[in-house]
């Protein structure tokens, strides 16, 4: 039994016709078993981040107002798929939302300001993939495509590390296993779907967690790794992994094929494609993944597989903008690198801050960090008891991979250059 996994995020699913659109590409692939996972609605995640934001504040007009913003967008497409208003898609959806409203209700109890952002950021947001999940599979029934709803949360098993969980492989791997197996072994009929959703899991109080923004690709992976299979399916609204943003340079072209190794390193630099962390299980697995385009199912899309390294000649362009640039010097004049470096990165660590790109002199330290405002200005401050500390926000950080020297003009040309790192085929700049 070959077990085919898809995933979509959330533009393939922002509209009625979107969700019309995926269910026909399922129905294309309807003769093998498939397990498919889908993030939130459109731009749900964002919308219910300002729903916790709103909670968190206590600011209880604003707080409603979010929550029927999120609510009335749900229902709005919901009435473009199901025309007749007794279908049971509209009860479990008024629950889950009714759910949600009792929990942002008990907003009360922290008048005393005690709250666990991290935790409450979970039990809040991770209500989108519910909430789209509930749509997609009552959507594919009715259309008369089999599929059973898993909740993810069952599956997925993680550690309390709220907001950025880590996977418990060993129980993880076993209960998709048992469960999802399971499903298929005993629906050996053409065309059953297994459907879940990206993003959550849960810890073992059975609090829900979620594994890091844009972590459904992440979750595919989880479940192509445990169930082995040969290989998963990304799609996506470009037609595969291109060498820079289509909408930042015109003449930008997909590319066929990469290695594990070059998704990995492009991930991480930033290319908004892939999930950093959904490359190493497939990896592991020996699972080849596949970037497609739901806009046009028919183009090849890019291949990333195990393949010894690909010669690249065109470079790779990933921008990752508002970037804030953070100097840290000793104050005794101490060398930063013997003596504080260590220091420095727990401090990173404990505020949960990546480090894009570094360098450092005698004494003193820069870094380059997306600028989460949450984070930041608490991380400045807390360096600015023992360091002196200066930093300069709104910047932009280019990598190109496999650069030569018209890729770097063109990124540079007429810009103030802040810090500049070369190693044999990546190039990085700071841009102000
Ligand atoms: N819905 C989540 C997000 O927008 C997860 C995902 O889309 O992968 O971050
Ligand atoms: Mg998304």
């Amino acid at each position: 039994m070959q077990i085919q996994i898809f995933k979509f995020g959330g533009a393939s699913i922002n509209s009625a016709d979107r969700i019309k659109n995926v269910t026909g590409i399922l129905t294309s692939y309807a003769h093998s078993p498939l397990l498919v996972v889908v993030s939130a609605l459109g731009k749900t995640t964002n919308a219910l981040e300002t729903v916790l934001e709103n909670f968190l504040q206590q600011d209880p007009i604003a707080l409603i107002e979010s929550f029927i913003k999120v609510r009335d967008a749900h229902f709005e497409i919901m009435e473009a798929l199901f025309s007749d208003k007794r279908h049971p898609v509209y009860g479990q959806v008024d629950s889950l939302f009714n759910q949600l409203r009792g929990y942002i209700r008990k907003g009360h109890l922290y008048s005393n300001g005690i709250t666990d952002r991290d935790f409450e950021y979970d039990q809040i947001v991770s209500f989108g993939e519910l909430f789209s999940t509930a749509i997609v599979h009552h959507y594919l029934v009715e259309q008369g495509i089999p599929c059973r709803f898993f909740d993810a949360r069952d599956l997925i098993k993680t550690d309390t590390s709220y907001r950025d969980a880590r996977v418990d492989w060993t129980l993880t791997g076993e209960s998709i296993r048992n469960n999802i197996k399971g499903y298929f072994q005993g629906n050996l009929q053409a065309g059953s779907i297994a459907l879940t959703q990206g993003f959550i899991g849960s810890d073992a109080n059975g609090n829900t967690t979620t594994l890091g923004r844009e972590g459904s690709d992440f979750s595919a992976a989880i479940f192509a790794w445990s169930l082995q299979v040969k290989e998963m399916t990304i799609w996506k609204d470009v037609p595969g992994v291109m060498n820079a943003d289509p909408k930042l340079m015109g003449d930008a072209v997909t590319l066929e094929t990469l290695s594990y190794r070059e998704a990995i390193e492009l991930a991480y630099y930033g290319a908004s494609v892939i999930h950093p962390k959904t490359i190493k299980p497939l990896e592991n697995a020996n699972i080849i993944l596949r970037v497609r385009s739901f806009l046009d199912p028919h183009l090849p899309g890019t291949t990333i597989q195990n393949i010894r390294e690909w010669l690249i000649s065109t470079p790779i362009y990933i921008l990752k903008s508002n970037q804030v640039l953070i100097s840290v010097t000793s104050r005794d004049f101490s060398f930063i690198l013997e003596e504080n470096l260590s220091e420095i990165f727990r401090i990173l660590s404990s505020f949960r801050v990546k480090v894009n790109i570094m360098h450092n002199s005698a004494i003193s330290f820069s870094f380059c960090v997306d600028n989460d405002p949450h984070k930041i200005l608490s991380l400045i401050s807390y360096l600015q008891k023992d360091y002196e500390t200066r930093y300069n926000q709104g910047l932009e950080l280019y990598t190109i991979r496999h650069y030569n020297d018209d890729a770097v003009n063109r990124v540079t040309w007429g810009k103030k250059v802040l810090m500049e790192l070369r190693s044999r085929n990546t190039w990085q700049v700071v841009l102000g």
